[in-house]
Formats: structure tokens, sequence, C-alpha cells
């Protein structure tokens, strides 16, 4: 039976449910792959710690949001958003949700039970996280802190899949989820969200090469481009990997300044500087 836990003040609802048949067995070796790309082989066997969802919502309580969020947590309830899909308050047109929404949110579902994927779903303002690491769950949140600020949200939906700007909203939604962590957290953090990010550089960047040259005459059979295409964002995660924990400064980040007062640092006593830029 689902366990929900509302708080009173956001209005991300957190919905908490134990790990089915499919997603609690085939599921977690699907989810091998993530754990690997993101270096949280350590983690691989344990479900998102139901003991954490009141630090989430204390993490979330004060966010101001147009819509409404839910991110549900450990499980994928496939009936449940398709029902959300149609819900009053939708941010997404009616012509995109039938169109686009269906087939995604049936995919989003698919995924779940087969690989544990987190993920974002714009068209039923949906998050979904399997992933044992808050961190996780935060960029999730933050694809949908992102969603919710959009001016044109049935737009912002169906231009994710072109390649960079999907890369670009990656970045934007671990900024936000950076946002809602320390200093301390942005710097342990950041070694899961830089190589995640890295996935989606290295994967654009193929597809783009791959487009330019069959836009060229380049002959490439489809075995050659599902390989390239595959590769990518393993290569993509290992130099994430290279960069995070070799060759930066360990106190920055590729998303925000730490010198950028997180809404957890103590207040300092003393006037921030006016910001010129
Ligand atoms: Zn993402």
């Amino acid at each position: 039976m689902n366990q929900e836990t509302n708080s009173q003040e956001s209005k991300i609802k957190f919905t908490y449910d134990k790990s089915g048949l499919i997603d609690g067995t085939i599921g977690r070796i699907g989810q091998l792959l993530t754990h690997l790309k993101l270096g949280t082989l350590d983690n691989m066997l344990e479900d998102f710690p139901e003991e954490n969802i009141p630090k989430l919502e204390e993490r979330y309580k004060d966010l101001e949001l147009e819509g409404n969020i839910e991110v549900y947590l450990n499980h994928s309830p496939l009936f449940k958003n398709l029902k959300r899909l149609f819900e009053k308050g939708r941010r997404n047109n009616l012509f995109a949700r039938v169109l686009f929404g269906i087939p995604y949110t049936i995919g989003q579902w698919l995924g779940g039970q087969i690989t544990r994927a987190d993920s974002y779903n714009p068209y039923t303002e949906t998050a979904q996280v399997y992933h044992p690491n808050e961190t996780v769950a935060m960029h999730e949140i933050g694809h949908a802190e992102d969603f919710d600020a959009s001016e044109h949200p049935t737009i912002r939906s169906l231009i994710y899949s072109i390649p960079f700007i999907r890369s670009k909203l990656e970045w934007n939604a671990s900024k936000y989820a950076m946002e809602h962590m320390t200093e301390d957290e942005r710097k342990q953090n950041s070694k899961i969200l830089e190589p995640a990010l890295g996935t989606y550089l290295a994967f654009d960047t193929a597809e783009t090469a791959v487009n330019a040259a069959l836009l060229a005459g380049a002959t490439i059979s489809s075995p050659a481009i599902s390989l390239i295409l595959n590769a990518a964002p393993w290569v993509g995660a290992g130099l994430g990997h290279l960069y995070s924990r070799v060759i930066k400064d360990p106190d920055t980040n590729v998303f925000i300044s730490n010198s950028k007062q997180s809404y957890l640092d103590e207040p300092s006593g003393r006037e921030p500087a006016l910001s010129t830029i």
C-alpha cells in the first residue's frame, strides 16, 4: 500500500512504495548500468531510503511553484500517472498530452520496471526516482522546477530531444538541485552530477556527428550507428569522472558557483555584495 507523506507547505508531494515484482528483480539488473555510469556501485542493491523523505520535504518546503509536482519514490505507477496526465492543472496542452504524453508515460513506466530508471515526465509533472542517492532525486526535482518555471511548457517538453538543448536542460536540472545543497554537499554530489552530464554531452555530440556525416553523404551502417550512440554515454561518463575526480579543483562544480549562497547556508550576518552582472 502506498504511504503518502504530504508536506503542508510544499507543493511537491512525495509518494513512497516498496519495489514491485518486476522492478524489484529484473529492474535491478537493468539499473546496474546506471550505477556503473554514475560510480555508485556501492549502492546497487539499495532502494531509495524511506526515512530520507522528511529530509527532502524539508529542503523543498519553501519552494514556490506555478503547478504541482509529484515524486514517486521507489516505484512507477502506470495507471495513476496516466490518470494524472489528464487531471486539471497540467501545464502542457491537451493535444501534446494525448499525442506525446501517453507514449512518454508508458515508456517511463517501462523504463522504471525494467531498469529502475530515474526520470522526469513533463506531461504528468512527475518524477520517478529509484536511485538511493538523494542527489539523483534532487536532479529529477530540478527538471520539475525548471519545467515549472517555463513560460511555454508544451514547447519546452518537445524541444528536450534536440541535441545540446537536451544537455542544457540536464545542466539546468543539476543547477536547480545544487541550489538546495550546502557547499559540502555540492562538492560531494558533483562527483555524481558531472559524470551524469557527461553522458548527455557525449550522446549529443555523437548524435550530431552521425547526422552531420550522413548529411554529408557518408555511408554508416545501422549497427555502426547503434554502436556509436550506445558507446557515447559510457565515454562521456568516463570523461566526466576523470574531470570530476582528477582534473578539476574539488571545491568547484560546473553547475553553480559555491560562493552563491544556498538557502541551507547560515546567514553570514553581512549583506551580500551587490552583483553587477
Ligand atoms: Zn536529467
